[in-house]
């Protein structure tokens, strides 16, 4: 399976009780955008990943949408974020994107913010904030640094709330759940202190 198998954005479907009007608008707000992104997150949730899901616009529409694909792909740089780079580059033939926007439901890690700055992505809304990983602002704010290429206006708490509960909800059924739990490179929101162990870390505690 190829993470670019889907480089041209296909319509999403359109949500429950959202009608065809809607479907073809042509300008969001962001919480609209960021719901677009939760449905991502929850096809992320339905397949076994940690549920983070992403979209991008361009010039007032959503072009592309990706989710997080770590376990499918076999490979730790699958993240949404860097997953929606790849198509949207792919999309506009160029990796220069600073006519873009993404929306991702939860704070991209140093890996995704640093992809973040190289495309030059001119905003970023995200919803969920990540006090362990996350590089824009909750561990740390990698785009604070001095002199980067570019810096994207970061706007976050857009559906905080519905993007953590989802996180929340993977992480206890999964806790409660599997034997070949492995620790996650993505972690839950809202929990620092509490570290998720290996089974055979689990076993020896
Ligand atoms: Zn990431």
């Amino acid at each position: 399976m190829s993470r670019n198998s889907d480089c041209l954005e296909s319509p999403l479907p359109p949500e429950s009780g959202e009608g065809g009007d809607n479907f073809f608008r042509t300008l969001f707000d962001d919480e609209y955008c960021m719901r677009r992104a939760l449905l991502q997150a929850q096809k992320a949730f339905d397949e076994g990943e940690v549920p983070v899901g992403a979209v991008a616009t361009r010039e007032g529409r959503i072009v592309a949408s990706a989710y997080n694909q770590v376990e499918t792909l076999k490979d730790a740089t699958a993240h949404a974020e860097i997953i929606l780079i790849t198509k949207l580059s792919a999309l506009l033939g160029d990796w220069r994107l600073s006519d873009c926007e993404i929306y991702v439901t939860k704070e991209p890690c140093p890996m995704c913010a640093g992809a973040i700055v190289n495309s030059r992505i001119r905003r970023l809304v995200f919803a969920a904030k990540d006090p362990r990983f996350g590089a824009a602002g909750g561990a740390f704010n990698l785009f604070s640094i001095k002199d980067l290429p570019s810096r994207p206006t970061v706007v976050q708490g857009v559906l905080e709330e519905e993007a953590k509960t989802l996180l929340q909800d993977f992480f206890r059924a999964r806790r409660s759940s599997s034997a070949n739990f492995q620790e996650c490179n993505l972690s839950e929101p809202g929990s620092s202190s509490s570290k998720i162990l290996s089974p055979s870390k689990r076993r020896k505690s």
